[in-house]
């Protein structure tokens, strides 16, 4: 599988063309990146999501052992139970880098510590929208609290990635500034983060070449990008051929609004379509993929990349015929790659090829035409088979979202009362 020369050639032509968009560009791909997990951190900021401390330890020590180079353990200052989850992984001696995200201030940087973390993930908005409409300070104002809280987190020892909040909304020059000032106080790592998701791949490769290239190798740069255009994944990839060396990712892409960058597909598309390896054990995908959907509550579409329930189920009777004979006709990823199995539906597309293949596993033969009639049958039921159980689980479903993915409303002025009284 994946040997034959036809397959060869086209891993071939798409180098090439690879290659020479980056000859153009001025750039070579990064040999090897690492891989940050936000899962735990941004992930579990999609509403309705809530991990306990005992999902938080058992997905950080998968991804652990899968090799995941950072992990943010979360966000200290949300809760009682998000220190112990955090503390819980700082002490389970990971190879992975333990991370915790942090606001630029002494008093977050501070329950970090007591997280006994190593490495803080600070932040702190740069676009004139966040700095002017949700924290009311100037620029100025903006580099002097970002470097004093680096210079205080390097006072303790910890590790700092800087996260410049809304970076791919703020003018280049002061962005450049911010960026010198955090690095030159000590910091890292530094991000290019594209928070709201509104870059596309060619503006987030121009973007992020042109602040490696004034920065230099002063520091590292890691990419966050959102997917609110469903570019998270491409304008990942952006970044790190433009040279971020420390994409992050969420599994199955959960965060908030439309998510992050997957964690499936960065790493896939990095490894197949750009030949960078990811260090990451991508056998064990779908096992990863499965545990955060049971213990976020968030379920997968099924054409999800990668993982989804449809990424190598066939039943287009052409398609069907043509993986039968060759597996890479239509799977430009093999399953057992990342940990799934191929399979073949029977439905209103079918072919004859399917039901041949169905009956020789019973080791039944039957003519050509009592095949053809077995495939029309098929198709036939398929198209007559009722819609109540559509309509039911699109009830349910929606059900679903409102009370498990959100809070029950009568719950919430329930709890008013208790605090307010009669008042309310
Ligand atoms: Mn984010």
């Amino acid at each position: 599988m994946g040997t034959s020369p036809d397959i060869a050639l086209v891993a071939r032509n798409q180098a090439e063309q690879l290659g020479a968009f980056l000859h153009d560009a001025g750039r070579k791909a990064p040999e090897k990146i690492r891989v940050w997990d936000e899962t735990l951190r941004d992930g579990e900021q999609s509403p309705g999501v809530c991990f306990t401390a005992e999902d938080k330890l058992d997905i950080a020590k998968l991804l652990d052992g899968m090799g995941v180079a950072v992990i943010d353990a979360g966000f200290p200052m949300v809760s009682e139970e998000e220190r112990r989850a955090i503390t819980a992984i700082a002490r389970e001696g990971l190879s992975a880098a333990v991370g915790a995200t942090v606001r630029a201030v002494p008093a977050d940087i501070d329950a970090a510590l007591r997280c006994e973390v190593r490495e803080v993930h600070m932040f702190l908005p740069t676009s004139g929208l966040h700095l002017r409409h949700k924290l009311g300070i100037s620029a100025e104002d903006a580099i002097s609290r970002a470097v004093a809280a680096v210079e205080h987190a390097k006072r303790h020892g910890l590790v700092v990635d800087f996260i410049a909040e809304d970076a791919t909304r703020t003018p280049m020059e002061y962005l450049l500034r911010f960026y010198r000032a955090v690095i030159d106080a000590g910091a890292d790592r530094v991000m290019l983060t594209d928070t709201v998701g509104v870059m596309s791949p060619e503006a987030m490769f121009r973007f992020s070449r042109m602040v490696m290239d004034a920065l230099g190798k002063k520091a590292e740069f890691a990419v966050h990008c959102h997917n609110d255009f469903g570019l998270a994944v491409a304008n990942t990839l952006a970044a790190v051929l433009a040279g971020a060396t420390y994409p992050t990712v969420t599994v199955n892409g959960i965060g908030e609004r439309a998510g992050n960058a997957a964690f499936e597909e960065t790493v896939m598309g990095l490894e197949h379509l750009y030949g960078i390896r990811t260090g990451i054990a991508t056998e064990r995908l779908a096992e990863l993929s499965l545990l955060v959907e049971r213990r976020s509550g968030m379920f997968n579409q099924p054409h999800k990349p990668v993982v989804g329930f449809n990424a190598f189920r066939h039943e287009s009777g052409i398609h069907v015929d043509g993986v039968l004979q060759h597996t890479g006709t239509y799977e430009p990823i093999q399953p057992e790659e990342v940990g799934c199995c191929r399979s073949f539906v029977l439905g209103k597309h079918s072919g004859r090829s399917l039901v041949t293949a169905l009956l020789a596993s019973r080791a039944l033969t039957a003519s050509e035409e009592q095949v053809r009639a077995i495939a029309e049958d098929v198709k036939l039921t398929k198209e007559r088979s009722p819609r109540e159980r559509i309509h039911r689980t699109a009830h349910e479903r929606d059900a679903y979202h409102r009370e498990v993915l959100g809070f029950p409303e009568e719950q919430f002025w329930q709890l008013v009362q208790r605090h307010l009284g009669n008042a309310a």
